[in-house]
């Protein structure tokens, strides 16, 4: 496994005569790597002959400067993680490497699917998210680049941000990656006490519930009833909860059969934000 942390030494490795004419899958992360980014990884070494992930804590994708600094960082683990997973190259650049000085955080128009769930509680979160992958697209010239559905936002933002600059890459959404009691693998999980972990299994429990009730409750019903299960919860707060078109974004207010949607959750477990959906 090869490990670059300036961009010059990796464009120089990707474009040598022996790589150039290969299929690369790209797995871009914040790092502190658990099993949903590893599954991420073992998709992108299915269907590629060269598998490079990223490890970039982006700040400019940060609206509050605490958040930045409690974000996990375990560099040494996660490349142990990859080599063993057989991972073949890892960017992972400084700052000041990412950015150079006079670099300005780029301007989307993503068609409004930045101004809701995340993007509204999180303010310039998207042009901070869509800034960094572009620049490592360019970097990296991927066929595939691989995303998570759990965070199904940044998911559709990414789709389309290829769409509109029409970018040569085909972006594959993997399923979300699950602790045993359903709670979705975080790298913020890490800031979690024990019993705390165990609690907020809770989320994906509601979920699910709200995955059966589509069937028979009215949407007011289901929204009073997630919201009761957090009134005064001595742990959680619920910042979100939205049922919306999985294409568009759009919040439902019916349930028409002929259209797939999801159930969108952020909860906040004491300052760590955690974010979950589920389809329906
Ligand atoms: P992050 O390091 O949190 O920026 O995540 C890097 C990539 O891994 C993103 O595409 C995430 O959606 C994806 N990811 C994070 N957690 C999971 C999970 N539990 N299951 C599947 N994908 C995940």
């Amino acid at each position: 496994m090869k490990v670059f942390t300036t961009k010059e030494a990796l464009k120089t490795h990707l474009n040598s005569p022996s790589l150039c004419a290969k299929q690369i899958g790209f797995v871009p992360t914040m790092g502190a790597l658990h099993e949903g980014h590893l599954s991420l990884l073992r998709e992108c070494k299915k269907n590629n002959s060269i598998s490079v992930v990223s490890i970039f804590v982006n700040p400019i994708q940060f609206d509050k400067k605490d958040d930045l600094e409690k974000y996990p960082r375990t560099l040494s683990n996660d490349l142990r993680l990859l080599e063993n997973e057989g991972c073949d190259v890892v960017f992972t650049p400084s700052v000041d490497e990412m950015y150079s000085k006079n670099s300005s955080t780029l301007q989307f128009d993503f068609d409004g699917l930045e101004d809701i769930m995340e993007g509204a509680f999180r303010s310039g979160h998207f042009n901070g998210v869509g800034t960094v992958v572009k620049l490592l697209f360019e970097m990296i010239n991927p066929t595939r680049a691989y995303f998570g559905e759990k965070d199904f936002q940044q998911l559709l933002i990414i789709r389309k941000m290829v769409e509109k600059h029409q970018l040569p890459v085909q972006i594959i959404g993997c399923s979300i990656f699950r602790e045993d009691n359903g709670l979705a693998m975080s790298s913020r999980n890490e800031r979690l006490s024990k019993s705390a972990k165990q609690e907020a299994a809770l989320i994906y429990r509601i979920l699910t519930v709200v995955r059966e009730m589509t069937t028979n409750h009215s949407l007011e019903d289901i929204h009073q009833w997630v919201c009761l299960q957090f009134k005064d919860h001595p742990l959680f707060f619920l910042e979100y909860f939205i049922i919306a078109n999985e294409r568009t974004l759009q919040t439902a207010t019916i349930i028409d059969p002929k259209i797939y949607y999801r159930a969108f959750i952020a909860v906040k477990v004491g300052s760590v934000r955690l974010i979950d959906n589920i389809a329906l």
